[in-house]
């Protein structure tokens, strides 16, 4: 008899909805973090309203937005030079992820799910996860859902990420008592990195500040993130920034082995163009917990990857799609164009705020892309 049903690696928002969707449905969860909580994430904490959807649906209530700053407006920026402010566009929220996150696994050891958090692991095995004080647990499913540098993706494939395809992001919370970088602006600057972009979240303690974007084109992302801070007049030698990576469209086709499952950034979910990566992290937790919970009622652990990969069908094909859009938005060589475009043009920009928002689904933009832009952006997409 094994100890638990599921051990979930790693309480991010990922493990924390998969832990809550298996105990709400009746399994024995143990849910295991290297850190104590309430813990820090590096993270914009851009929380859309795809991921307060997802947040209703997975633990049964309203996103509480009281900590949060929710915005209507945001200015883009290319190359020094403001390119528009839109407003009137779909709501963004504005979050810390020490609050969300503390948030989230509270739900999920309200929900049942057993506490192991501030246990760091020092072996896992397909069954069972050995902390590094000696205590080991088992169960017949293991969800990892312990980020980007997962040690269960480790354990299945020999490497977290692939260094080529990977993302890299730097950041900083500027305190709002000391300076305001961008008279408060929630802005986003194309071209701060290649194949990335930098941003400007005003919250209500600070402002976090940082770039992102594809870790291999960009050799010295700290130079970049120093020139970023000094355009919005920050004093780039004042400020410590903190890195972390970011899998920026570099997805797992086949996420797991058999009775052993990835979500969240540990599966690589993340949205290649607008970076959001909170509300995947959640809804592939969810789906991983319903794989697990599916494959225990059949008697067959071992059948949790292949349930896994048919309810991630659609955000894989989501990402796919994305993919191959972000060449017309961050190519070097469409730059120019895409920001020209993004000028001009009143529905690109509506297109492009709805997708950061959350608010669009990839399939539907591609219609639209194919549709309206010029024939030259088409061919990009044989190349
Ligand atoms: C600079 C930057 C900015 C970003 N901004 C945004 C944004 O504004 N909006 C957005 O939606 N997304 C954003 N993202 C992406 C987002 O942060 C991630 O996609 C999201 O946190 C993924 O959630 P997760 O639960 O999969 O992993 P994580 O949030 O990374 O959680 C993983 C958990 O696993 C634990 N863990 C790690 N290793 C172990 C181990 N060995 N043993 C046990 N536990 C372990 C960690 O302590 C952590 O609690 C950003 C990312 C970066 C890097």
């Amino acid at each position: 008899m094994s100890d638990f049903d599921i051990i979930v690696i790693g309480a991010g928002p990922a493990g924390s909805a998969a832990a809550t969707w298996a105990a709400k449905h009746g399994a024995r969860v143990a849910l295991v973090d290297k850190a104590a909580f309430p813990r820090n994430k590096l993270c914009g904490g851009l929380f859309t309203e795809r991921s307060r959807n997802y947040y209703r649906e997975i633990f049964g209530q309203n996103f509480d937005l009281s900590k949060s700053v929710t915005r209507h407006d945001i200015a883009f920026w290319h190359a020094g030079a403001e390119l528009a402010v839109l407003r009137d566009i779909p709501p963004l929220h504005l979050t810390m992820r020490l609050d969300l996150d503390n948030t989230l696994f509270r739900h999920a050891i309200d929900a049942g799910a057993v506490d192991f958090s501030g246990h760091p692991i020092a072996q896992i095995s397909d069954n069972a996860v050995t902390f590094k004080d000696g205590n080991t647990l088992s169960a017949p499913i293991l969800i990892g859902t312990d980020g980007v540098n997962s040690i269960v993706a480790k354990h299945l494939f020999g490497a977290a990420f692939y260094t080529e395809t990977i993302g890299f992001g730097l950041e900083i919370e500027v305190p709002k008592a000391t300076q305001n970088p961008t008279k408060n602006q929630l802005r986003i600057d194309f071209g701060a990195l290649t194949w990335g972009y930098g941003w400007s979240f005003p919250k209500q303690q600070c402002t976090t500040v940082g770039v992102g974007g594809m870790r291999a084109p960009n050799p010295d992302i700290k130079a970049q993130m120093r020139h970023y801070i000094d355009t919005l007049g920050l004093d780039p030698d004042a400020i410590k920034f903190k890195g972390h990576h970011l899998p920026f469209g570099d997805f797992r086709k086949t996420p797991g082995r058999a009775n052993i499952v990835l979500a969240g950034d540990a599966a690589g979910l993340v949205d290649p163009i607008t970076g959001e990566g909170i509300a995947f992290a959640m809804k592939s937790g969810q789906i991983a917990a319903q794989a697990a919970l599916d494959a225990l009622a059949a008697g067959a652990p071992e059948t949790t990857l292949t349930r896994h990969k048919i309810g991630l069908r659609d955000m894989h094909k989501n990402l796919r799609i994305a993919r191959t859009l972000r060449r017309i938005i961050f190519a070097p060589r469409w730059q120019e164009t895409f920001t020209e475009t993004f000028r001009r043009s009143e529905t690109v920009r509506a297109m492009y705020m709805r997708l950061l928002a959350g608010d669009l689904e990839y399939p539907q933009l591609a219609r639209a892309v194919v549709a309206r832009l010029p024939r030259y952006v088409v061919n990009a997409f044989r190349r």
